[in-house]
């Protein structure tokens, strides 16, 4: 509870600090009359409790003031932003769940759907960095760790130093999840791991990894068990970092295990538990991506609104005009549609309920919002929607993978019916 304290201290103070240097900060708008600055709109900052708003409005600052100067560059030159990752971790956003006992800022699913949404507002490279971190290392450690691993395995990876990565799909299979054909053998007091994962994010920065691997194949997915791996290590290397659409400040790469031996005690959980550790993982990411995928929405809105109001044709501010309101009416409804469904999922996970359904449909609001409203916000800048002048086509390029990884919109389709036609034949 103290350090809670503390930590929102933390954010009290520097979202205070920040917020008065960020008063005299405005948007550059090349090519319009004037510019302006968004960073103290918050949609819908009255459904959430005093600690979140504070949270919100803070890394809203953050973000403006040290994440939207940089993500045009680490998007260009496809740079991992370590020092701002390091900032991250100070204000306590690189273990944002990990309970106090633990040495994290023991905050709770909304407060990580808040800080993901506006950090990925700032950058969204940022966001997928956080987002695989907190949510796909940190969490299965934490919930499945034995006491004697949380030093080696958590402890360090919370001030922004060091970042984890999570290795569940392949080559041959990234929707269905249950054919791993990555492989564990237990050898003495180690465990020998061959096979390849592909698309691994934080790859070539991370310290460590949680990784799937079949442990008894006649078992299916039921034979499939979690460990973590340090990195690096001998028997695990990377392939080449894969050149990418969006989010390009993020590494992406295969880790390809041969003959990689690591302790007994990297088991997570037990032998056989890696599938439910994975799904389980998967639901809490959902939630993440999903505040993500919220952020490029809301920041693709942002920069509709400044430049359609400085921006004019036939003697007038284009947002006269009714077309461009229109669809500036649509993006806002979309987007606060789908934040109100991503705060339920991150709420009903706080009260212990299962959100398997409910983190999916936040993430698969969430996701085709990003993408319709980064498509129609380069639409309302027209010709400078599509150059790198103007953060719009960035928008649009990293909004597309929050529709991909942690399941396609497809595979979130399946969960949503699959659990919606169980509660109707109960
Ligand atoms: C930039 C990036 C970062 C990533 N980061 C990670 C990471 O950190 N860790 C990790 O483990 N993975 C990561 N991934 C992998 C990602 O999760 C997968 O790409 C995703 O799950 C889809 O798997 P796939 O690419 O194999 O597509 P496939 O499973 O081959 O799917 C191809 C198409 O078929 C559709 N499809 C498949 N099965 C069904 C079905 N049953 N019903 C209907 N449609 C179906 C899919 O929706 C898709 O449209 C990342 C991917 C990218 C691109």
């Amino acid at each position: 509870m103290v350090r809670k304290m503390k930590s929102l201290m933390l954010f009290k103070s520097f979202g205070i600090s920040l917020l008065n240097s960020c008063k005299s900060q405005s948007m550059r708008v090349p090519g319009v009359a004037a510019s302006r600055s968004f960073t103290s709109v918050l949609p819908d900052q009255d459904a959430l409790p005093d600690t979140h708003q504070m949270l919100r409005q803070t890394c809203a600052d953050f973000a403006e003031k040290e994440l939207k100067p940089i993500a045009y560059a680490i998007d260009k030159e496809h740079r991992f932003p370590s020092e701002q990752v390091k900032m991250m971790g100070d204000l306590g956003l690189m273990g944002i769940n990990i309970s106090e006992s633990h040495g994290g800022a023991g905050l709770d699913a909304l407060a990580y759907a808040v800080a993901m949404e506006e950090i990925s507002r700032g950058c969204a490279t940022a966001g997928v960095i956080m987002s695989a971190h907190n949510s796909l290392y940190l969490y299965p450690l934490q919930t499945w760790a034995a006491d004697n691993l949380v030093d080696r395995y958590i402890t360090p990876f919370l001030n922004g130093t060091k970042v984890g990565c999570f290795a569940l799909s392949e080559p041959g299979n990234g929707s269905d999840a249950g054919a791993a054909s990555t492989t564990a053998r237990l050898d003495g007091d180690s465990w020998v791991l061959n096979g390849t994962k592909s698309w691994i994010t934080n790859s070539y920065e991370a310290s460590a990894t949680v990784v799937f691997a079949t442990t008894d194949k006649s078992l299916k997915h039921k034979g499939i068990s979690a460990f973590v791996v340090p990195m690096p290590t001998e028997g695990l290397s990377l392939g080449k970092k894969e050149e990418k659409l969006g989010i390009r400040g993020s590494s992406t790469a295969n880790l390809i295990f041969e003959n990689c031996r690591i302790p007994k005690e990297n088991l997570l959980g037990e032998a056989g538990f890696g599938f439910k550790i994975a799904m389980s993982t998967l639901d809490g990411g959902r939630i993440g991506i999903a505040g993500q995928a919220l952020g490029i929405a809301q920041a693709a809105l942002d920069c509709a609104i400044a430049y359609a109001a400085d921006r004019e044709a036939f003697g007038a501010p284009i947002n006269k005009l009714q077309a461009i309101q229109f669809k500036l009416a649509d993006m806002a409804t979309r987007i606060e549609s789908a934040r109100l469904l991503t705060w339920r999922a991150a709420r009903l996970k706080d009260s212990g309920q299962n959100i398997t359904k409910e983190a999916a449909m936040a993430k698969l609001a969430a996701s085709e919002t990003a993408t319709k409203v980064a498509h129609q916000s380069m639409q309302v800048l027209g010709g400078m929607g599509y150059v790198m002048d103007m953060p719009a086509e960035r928008h649009y390029r990293d909004a597309r993978i929050t529709e991909i990884y942690e399941g396609t919109s497809e595979v979130q389709r399946l969960v949503i019916a699959g659990r919606l036609l169980k509660e109707y034949s109960a």
